[in-house]
């Protein structure tokens, strides 16, 4: 998980958007709570390509790349539908309906993260606290999963090698980790393999850095610095990981 940067809005929320987020208020005030959401406003192609472009292509928490074949989803942080405190809770409804077109509450994610890892779950330190209406005042909630474009997720989960962790044991990362699976063995083999080839382009630069008469030798290293630089870019698949890893390895030295 990295820090995502939000860009500007696009037109179809604060439009269409806005539109139904007005028609659903007035639905809960009329006491309908059967609220029906349209993909095709809050999953409009507009906010899926703002969504991918500004997270780099890249899963919102597990980091993974999305791909043609890895369809990904609109992932509402707050969930619109329904709301679970623990897994072992029957759903909540409604959700945070007045959200399902608000862009600060919008994401991108992999299927499997979306669909079978964080679901409905929105954990709240105290859930007494949660806005149950647009009423309410969202302010008062803690929500215990980290908002990757509110929160930077370096200052809660680190990485021992492949394997993520609750910086200090605090519950914000730990609650993190086990409700997106983000230690699931699946992706822990996947950042293995990754970091394998880290580590090897680590070898090659201690090695060869250490022969500075050798011209073919520098070059290699300085190609060497360059791939291995591209890998802690945030356009890098698994990056939270590498920049975790080679800090820990070189520290700040200048790549
Ligand atoms: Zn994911």
């Amino acid at each position: 998980m990295i820090f995502i940067q939000r860009s500007d809005e696009p037109e179809v929320l604060t439009t269409a958007g806005q539109t139904e987020q007005k028609a659903l208020c007035a639905q809960f005030e009329q006491g309908n709570h059967d609220f029906e959401f349209k993909g095709k406003i809050y999953g409009h192609n507009s906010v899926k390509v703002a969504l991918r472009t500004m997270q780099h292509d890249k899963c919102c928490f597990c980091e993974a790349k999305i791909t043609h074949i890895s369809y990904g989803d609109v992932e509402h942080y707050r969930p619109k539908g329904g709301h679970k405190q623990t897994e072992s809770d029957q759903l909540t409804q409604p959700g945070y309906y007045w959200l399902a077109y608000t862009w600060s509450n919008l994401l991108f994610c992999c299927t499997l993260c979306n669909q079978h890892y964080k679901k409905n779950l929105f954990p709240l330190k105290n859930p007494v606290n949660r806005a149950r209406s647009h009423h309410d005042d969202m302010a008062m909630e803690e929500p215990l999963l980290i908002n990757p474009s509110v929160l930077n997720p370096r200052d809660y989960i680190g990485f021992r090698d492949e394997i993520p962790y609750p910086i200090d044991d605090q519950i914000y990362g730990k609650t993190t980790i086990a409700v997106l699976g983000l230690d699931r063995e699946a992706l822990n083999e996947t950042r293995r393999s990754k970091l394998s080839i880290i580590k090897s382009l680590l070898d090659v630069i201690t090695l060869a850095g250490g022969q500075p008469g050798n011209y073919e030798l520098q070059q290699l290293v300085e190609q060497t610095k360059q791939n291995l630089k591209q890998q802690t870019a945030l356009t890098a698949e698994f990056s939270a990981m590498v920049n975790a890893f080679i800090f820990l390895a070189i520290g700040d030295v200048e790549l």
